[in-house]
This record gives structure tokens, C-alpha cells and sequence, in this order.
């Protein structure tokens, strides 16, 4: 491994409220230890077409409360080519840039898996994203945020549904996976939580949400995860209102969950993976993610983050099964 000369940052696939604390934390660690630190704008899109400053740590103060992220990021199609690939590293050399820390999703770190073993570059991966998909850590940067906006969100529907009787479905953001579904379900107190990773069984549904109904209940919840094999939150709806004849209502909360100023736990870990990829850096570490282990940052390989699961505990399952009753 090349010493580290300049090191790289940037944020890359959907977006997350913590990413900035992530990147102020990067940005002022590497230049504690006396790197010289480039943002790079737009994710890959920018490191393809050379929309690169230098930070200082000043260009990063005041922005560990705000959502979104300063560098701004995209989905890069050319980047999932070679010849894309070759491009960003010809902009990495240009800079004298031979490391880089991306803050993303599963997409971004096959990515920067492909750039790594191509062009013998070093590159950490930080967990940005909302759907806690990652395996290697057990939150994600932004998780927590989206947890707590669906949350409101259930509760200010769980007033309306209950001052009039009604069944509500609110659909959550997780394509893939159950988490921000299971979690704000919980959290929120909700009958009934369908997401990907269990067969979602209506007729099941619909016999606990009557045997609720004769047990007194005057409102129902159910939160839906967007890719829920029985369908998103309106097909749902048709199926249950084949078995039951409730006034039936859909909530879907969309991209409200990927924004606003990040929670407390987002702070905190961003900050804390922020720091540590530098520290990983600075060891020679590479072609691995920072993630949290409970209180400690661990690195996992970058391959096993998307190869492999990560399984949601089938008792929290049970657990909301016995609690809704
Ligand atoms: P996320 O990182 O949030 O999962 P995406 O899946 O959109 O978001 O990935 C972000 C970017 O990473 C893509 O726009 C693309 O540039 C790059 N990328 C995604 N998948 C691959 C892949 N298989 N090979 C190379 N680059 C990829």
C-alpha cells in the first residue's frame, strides 16, 4: 500500500439526515493529521467530471445539525462502467488524491469495491442510509432520524384514526428492507408491521385487526414497508377491504423520512464513523466500511456489507405480535 497522499470525501446514492456530521467529522480528523482534504460534489458524478475543492475545517463548521448533505450527491451511471471508473481515477491523480472515504448505500460501496481493486486506490466506506440495510453495523447513518420523523408521522395519524374509527396503512420508505418499517411500527405502537423479509398473510391481518375491533380498539395502524411482496399501501388496501368493511385510509410518508436536522444517535455515530475512517486510513486499512458494534466502531469487508443479509430479529416479530392485542 501507497503512502496516503490527499484524501477524498463524498456522499453518493440516497441521501441520509447525519451524512454531514459524518463529513465534517472526516474532513476535520484528516486534517488534524496533517492530510490535505478534497470534497467532492455530487458523489461520483463529480469525481467523473472534476467537481472537486479543497475543505478546510471551517468550510465544514455549523453543519453537523442540518440534514441533507453539503456536498450534494447523485446516482452515477457512468460510474458503473469501467471506462467511468477510469475517468474518476484520472481526477483522483490529478489531485494527488489516492484515498477516499464514501458515505452511501450498498450501491456506492460496490462502487468504490470496483475502484479499489482497479486502480489500487485505498477507500472506506462510511453506512449512509436511511434503510439500515448494511450488514457490519448494526445503525446506519440516518436511521434513526427517518425512525423518528415516521414516528411523528404515526402518531399525528394515530389521533385522526382514532377520533374517527378508522383503519389507517401508512407506507414507509425500504425497497429491500424491513427495518424503518419495523422500527417506526414498534415504536409507533402499530397493529401490524408487513415488510419484505416475512410473507405478509391477509387473511391473518384481517383476523386480528376484527378480534382487536371486538376487544374494544377504535383505531388500527399498520405500516407497510414500500416492498412489501403483497404490494404497496393502496393494494393492500383493496385486499383488506375484500375481508373487512372498515373505512380504509393510506398514508404514504414518501421522501419526508430522508429529511430534516439529524436526531441525537445520527450525531453520534456519524461523527463517530467520520473519525474513524480516518483512523483506518491512516493504518493502511482499505476496501472496508466503519460501522457501530453496539458502542464500538468496527471495519468489515466492503463485499460482505451488500453478500451477505442482515436479518431482522424474528422475535421482535413476535414481540409486536403479542403487544398489539
Ligand atoms: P446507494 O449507495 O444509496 O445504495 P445507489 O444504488 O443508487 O445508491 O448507488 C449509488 C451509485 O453507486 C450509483 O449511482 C453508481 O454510480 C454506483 N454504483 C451502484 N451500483 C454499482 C455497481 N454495481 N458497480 C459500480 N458502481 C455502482
Amino acid at each position: 500500500m501507497k503512502k496516503t497522499k490527499n484524501i477524498g470525501v463524498l456522499t453518493s446514492g440516497g441521501d441520509g439526515p447525519g451524512m454531514n456530521a459524518a463529513i465534517r467529522a472526516s474532513v476535520r480528523t484528516a486534517i488534524y493529521y496533517g492530510y490535505k482534504v478534497f470534497g467532492i460534489y455530487q458523489g461520483y458524478t463529480g469525481l467523473i467530471h472534476d467537481k472537486i475543492t479543497e475543505l478546510t475545517s471551517r468550510d465544514v463548521g455549523g453543519i453537523i445539525n442540518r440534514g441533507g448533505t453539503i456536498l450534494q450527491t447523485s446516482r452515477c451511471k457512468e460510474f458503473r462502467e469501467y471506462n467511468g471508473r477510469k475517468c474518476a481515477f484520472e481526477n483522483m491523480k490529478k489531485y494527488d488524491m489516492n484515498a477516499l472515504i464514501v458515505i452511501g448505500g450498498d450501491g456506492s460501496f460496490r462502487g468504490l469495491h470496483d475502484l479499489i481493486n482497479e486502480f489500487k486506490i485505498q477507500g472506506i466506506g462510511l453506512p449512509g442510509t436511511i434503510d439500515n440495510d448494511l450488514f457490519g453495523t448494526d445503525f446506519t447513518i440516518g436511521f434513526d432520524t427517518a425512525v423518528n420523523t415516521a414516528l411523528d408521522a404515526i402518531d399525528r395519524i394515530r389521533d385522526t384514526a382514532t377520533s374517527h374509527a378508522r383503519l389507517f396503512i401508512i407506507e414507509v420508505m425500504g425497497r429491500h428492507s424491513g427495518y424503518l418499517a419495523e422500527y417506526s411500527g414498534i415504536g409507533g405502537g402499530a397493529e401490524d408491521i408487513l415488510i419484505p423479509e416475512t410473507i405478509t398473510d391477509i387473511k391473518k391481518i384481517c383476523d386480528k385487526l376484527e378480534k382487536g375491533h371486538r376487544n374494544g380498539k377504535r383505531s388500527s395502524i399498520l405500516v407497510v414497508a414500500e416492498g412489501d411482496e403483497a404490494g404497496n399501501a393502496f393494494e393492500i388496501k383493496k385486499k383488506i377491504e375484500k375481508v373487512v368493511n372498515w373505512e380504509i385510509r393510506v398514508s404514504i410518508l414518501g421522501h419526508i423520512q430522508r429529511g430534516g436536522s439529524p436526531m441525537a444517535i445520527d450525531r453520534l455515530i456519524a461523527t463517530r464513523m467520520g473519525y474513524e475512517a480516518v483512523l483506518a486510513i491512516k493504518r493502511g486499512e482499505t476496501d472496508k466500511m466503519v460501522g457501530m458494534d453496539k458502542d464500538t466502531a468496527i471495519l468489515t469487508p466492503l463485499k460482505k456489507t451488500w453478500t451477505i443479509k442482515k436479518k431482522i430479529d424474528p422475535s421482535l416479530v413476535k414481540m409486536l405480535d403479542i403487544l398489539s392485542t
